[in-house]
């Protein structure tokens, strides 16, 4: 019959536009069957983007599409667009946060996936979006509308489970089974589930949200299976539901071909973030937090060849979200002393080189030491400072 998108409920303090879709799609009359339930992550640098980025949307079939349209008039003007003008500032998030604007879009058949691709990888308007058969609200009809024109060409899975009403109010920490958590990402063929550096779960969003958590997997069945395992431990606290999402998280589809340059310069700054001149005057950002590929980047030397990918910042930089070395240039070092082994030095310009301790000299010249990289492949950050989005370089 059609497809319904949702986007733009949720805010720091509380709310989760999945679990918005989850209670609607509970209420919704049986005569209604519901498919392919999909999350997508949209364009990381958007102005006006909501915590966690993300759109939800489903394919609705049934007969009786006026009374589906009357009922999901209801539901709109009940349960969602009260949502509407929510913020909370939070000290944990630095970056401004956007008011609510919760949007819902009705397609009978899905748009062209022209509008996905415009909101994965650009700033997007209301007005460059597919034209929906209905909508209601107002800026979350464009992430809405993406989620439904996401082609799913390639994608992974996650399966959300919620916390219940009371959970949630009391505001409590998250009860999951720790020991369970542990046997994802290796027993279990899940991923980002844990970072093993830095020892952190990556399952559970911090702060006042329904979301208990949820387990991105490679196949709909590890995400099911998993989901379930933790959900039936003791450890775990009683949940509202879950469900499985398809996503496009670890897909890289926010991201265009590969790049190449040569290293110009390089500059380390603050917390050993480093700035990257490129030859053909591009820069690059490698962030303090990126690990392997922050500790790749500080390597670099003038005419290394690399390359590269990230998204372009307004600042007009490039944040890199994986680096690689195609070739180093040499180390230029001055010749060791025949008699002795002691490095020569230099006399001064268009002089000889001579050994320091024997006095021995040598026409000018210089050797050549090849420099090998601490890392010979891609790089990319840690799995707690990567973007939903990126894919695992392993993958590849
Ligand atoms: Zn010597």
């Amino acid at each position: 019959m059609g497809w319904l998108g949702l986007d733009d409920t949720d805010h720091i303090g509380g709310g989760c536009t999945t679990h918005t879709l989850f209670e609607l799609i509970q209420q919704l009359p049986k005569k209604y069957v519901v498919s392919s339930q999909r999350l997508v992550r949209l364009y990381p640098f958007a102005k006006q983007r909501t915590r966690g980025n993300a759109a939800v949307a489903v394919r609705i079939e049934g007969d009786d599409y006026t009374d589906l349209l009357l009922h999901l008039d209801y539901w709109w003007n009940e349960k969602i667009a009260p949502l509407k003008g929510k913020l909370t500032q939070s000290k944990q998030y630095p970056r401004p946060q956007s008011p609510t604007d919760p949007g819902m879009v009705w397609f009978e058949s899905q748009p062209d996936e022209a509008t996905y691709w415009k909101c994965v990888r650009e700033e997007v308007s209301i007005n460059d979006i597919a034209i929906a058969d209905k909508s209601w609200g107002g800026h979350g009809r464009i992430g809405a509308t993406a989620a439904i024109s996401w082609p799913a060409k390639e994608y992974t899975y996650e399966a959300i489970s919620w916390r219940t009403t009371d959970s949630v109010k009391s505001g409590g920490q998250r009860k999951v089974d720790l020991s369970r958590i542990a046997e994802l990402d290796s027993g279990l063929d899940t991923f980002m589930s844990r970072d093993l550096r830095s020892n952190s779960v990556l399952i559970s969003p911090r702060g006042n949200c329904p979301v208990l958590f949820g387990i991105r997997a490679r196949t709909e069945s590890t995400a099911i299976n998993a989901c379930n395992y933790l959900i039936e431990s003791k450890f775990t606290e009683a949940v509202d539901g879950h469900m499985v999402f398809k996503t496009n998280q670890a897909t890289d589809d926010h991201l265009g071909d590969d790049m190449r340059c040569f290293v110009d310069e390089i500059q380390i700054k603050k917390r050993g973030t480093v700035k990257i001149r490129c030859t053909d005057g591009m820069n690059l950002m490698a962030f303090a937090e990126s690990g392997d590929l922050k500790n790749l980047a500080q390597w670099l030397k003038k005419d290394d060849e690399i390359s590269y990918n990230g998204l372009l910042s307004s600042d007009r930089t490039i944040h890199l979200e994986r680096l690689k070395i195609l070739s180093s240039t040499p180390d230029r070092v001055r010749p060791k002393c025949e008699n002795c082994g002691v490095t020569m030095k230099s006399m001064g310009a268009n002089q000889d080189i001579r050994c320091p301790k024997c006095k021995i000299r040598m026409a000018d010249s210089w050797q050549e030491l090849p420099r090998e990289p601490p890392y010979s492949g891609w790089v990319q950050p840690p799995n707690d400072s990567m973007r939903h989005l990126s894919k695992p370089i392993n993958w590849n």
